[in-house]
């Protein structure tokens, strides 16, 4: 039976593939079969990240801090230990060999027997080993997962696979950036939560809020994602499916034509030079930001790193992580956010969360990371090594009040005396920026721009705070709007005052990668925008074709507007 459901696009394009169904909210690492020509090159692979894994393992070793404990060096020799042992080094070659696993599912399957081996041992201190062997095969797959050289599993154009999940985490969708999927759909969900945000960065079509996806859709059924509409069609006949494929070669065309633009300088059709960045959620993002020509990153959304995982990432992980993405960048802007966990981005699967009565308005960002100073000055010291290594800012989320920022600037005075003390070097000029993302500090500016060096808006959580509507939630996702008198209002203000107290100003929300709102957000004075990497070149090319001159009235008379179905018909023009 063929049939369509409707939900809300968060990511744009057309898919076609097989429905596969996710009930879970365990996703391991990709499974599939290698070809046997190609076992050879998977061992090599698997061989490769072994060694990668042991030599990061001895950089640690040389670069040991003098005051660090001394079991560090003796947990270092134990994992290399255990990644030389037989059991791990050639074990899981042979599973590559003989059942044609890719790399990492025979590594995982290996390290799973040991682990189960390990649960039957009765001491408690042998037991509890097995969280090392968990993690140095992380610090393994870590390589093989991030490697540019990963051998995607065998589906062809025609045979992608679509999730199809009720709910996903943002946890969960950030595991998928291991995978090849086609596209995603989901029962729930709004289109800024997390989930949506990192399924937009993965450039792949996906929609969320279908309300009976994963009830009404068996395994293997045949779907078409329509991420320009929010149209998810099951079981297409010949005649729609044929349809979708001229649209999707026609995509395809379109999006080659605007790769040439790669390299223009980014500039309106009058000569002003327009800054576009991006946004990345991991550190081997920089790839994708990279290949989209983007003047640096934005904002990385460090708190990801931190998800899907019981422990917190120590300095030295988090240092390595940050120091790749400054390298990776050359030189260019790196906008490193502080930790903004806490609503629909729980750490430990969420404990803790449940006893709160509103997560979204509670310990959330800088109210979590100044609750917890240790973990944060861990994470400040990781920033400012990495900042010696490029050109590292620090972005604070959620501020709204000025001890906020003086506790953090002490913070990080802190952090870097702890750095003076240990003689590791940092950039002494790093600077520290701020997101406005709560109605109260768009409106009380001076209290930001007197204490920090730059700003960023926010649009997402600005836009359900001052609207009052929870994000993630898609029974109010059709009262999340963009172009709302009091929510233009603010985005404007808070442009002009910065701009007009010589503060640097961007807009790093998902309204910064929304085409139908770069010439408006121009006409209001923005010139430095942040969005994902796969938005840049048609945002760029928008830029491209913008007189100033022509817009800025014309977004002024969209701002003074009040009247919903004209603020419509302006836009339209604007854009036309
Ligand atoms: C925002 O709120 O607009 C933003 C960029 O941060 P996040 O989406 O991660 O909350
Ligand atoms: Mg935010």
């Amino acid at each position: 039976m063929n049939f369509v459901l409707h939900g809300h696009a968060v990511s744009t394009g057309i898919t076609v593939g097989y429905a596969h169904l996710v009930a879970t909210a365990r996703l391991e690492v990709a499974h599939y079969e290698i070809a046997p020509d190609a076992i050879d090159d998977e061992i090599e692979r698997f061989d490769r990240a072994m060694r990668a894994a042991q030599k990061d393992l001895e950089d640690l070793k040389a670069h040991i801090a003098a005051d660090a404990p001394k079991e560090f060096a003796a947990f270092l020799d134990l994992h290399r230990m255990i990644l030389s042992d037989s059991a791990l080094s050639v074990v899981p070659k042979d599973l590559i060999r003989t059942r044609r696993s890719n790399a990492e599912w025979a590594l995982v399957q290996q390290m799973e027997r040991l682990v189960e081996r390990f649960e039957e041992i009765e001491d408690p201190y042998l037991r509890e080993r097995k969280a090392d062997v968990q993690h140095a095969v992380e610090r393994v797959l870590k390589q093989l997962m991030g490697a540019q050289t990963v051998v995607e599993p065998a589906v062809s154009e025609e045979q992608k696979l679509i999730v199809v999940a009720h709910d996903l985490s943002p946890a969960d969708m950030i595991l998928f950036k291991r995978h090849r999927y086609g596209g995603f759909v989901t029962d729930v969900g709004g289109v800024t939560s997390h989930t949506a945000i990192v399924a937009r960065s993965l450039g792949i079509p996906a929609i969320v809020g279908l309300h009976h996806a994963f009830q009404t859709i068996s395994e293997g059924e045949l779907v078409i994602v329509d991420g320009e509409r929010g149209l998810l069609v099951v079981n297409p006949d010949p005649v729609v499916l044929a349809e979708y494929r001229e649209r999707q070669a026609e995509l395809k065309a379109e999006r080659q034509r605007l790769k040439k633009l790669k390299k223009t300088r980014s500039t309106t059709e009058d000569g002003t030079p327009i800054e576009l960045f991006a946004n990345i959620e991991l550190p081997q993002d920089t790839a994708e930001v990279l290949d989209a020509g983007a003047e640096g990153v934005g904002l990385f959304r460090t708190e990801f790193m931190f998800l899907n995982r019981k422990d917190l990432p120590g300095e030295e992980e988090q240092f390595e992580a940050y120091r790749d993405v400054a390298q990776a960048m050359k030189g260019r802007p790196v906008v490193l956010r502080t930790l903004d966990v806490g609503a629909d981005k729980a750490m430990n699967g969420g404990a803790g969360q449940h006893t709160m009565p509103n997560p979204a308005m509670g310990l959330r960002a800088i109210r979590f990371c100044l609750a917890e100073p240790q973990m944060f000055l861990t994470q400040l010291r990781a920033i400012l090594r990495a900042s010696h290594y490029g050109e590292v800012r620090i972005l604070l989320p959620m501020v709204a009040h000025a001890h906020e920022i003086d506790q953090t600037l002490a913070l990080i005075q802190q952090a870097k005396q702890q750095l003076e003390e240990r003689d590791q070097p940092y950039d002494r000029a790093v600077q520290v920026g701020g997101m406005i993302e709560i109605p109260a500090a768009a409106l009380a500016l001076p209290i930001f721009m007197r204490r920090l060096q730059f700003l960023s808006i926010g649009t997402n959580d600005l836009i359900q705070y001052t609207l009052a509507i929870d994000r993630t939630d898609d029974a109010v996702a059709h009262l999340y709007d963009p172009l709302h008198p009091a929510v233009l209002t603010l985005v404007a203000n808070t442009i002009q005052t910065a701009t007009r107290g010589g503060m640097p100003i961007a807009v790093c929300g998902e309204m910064a990668g929304d085409l139908q709102l770069t010439r408006l957000l121009l006409g209001l004075g923005l010139r430095n925008f942040s969005m994902h990497p796969s938005q840049l070149l048609p945002i760029k090319e928008r830029v491209l074709n913008t007189n100033l001159a022509e817009v800025q009235p014309a977004a002024q008379r969209v701002l003074r507007n009040t009247d919903p179905a004209k603020t419509r018909d302006l836009l339209a023009k604007l854009n036309s």
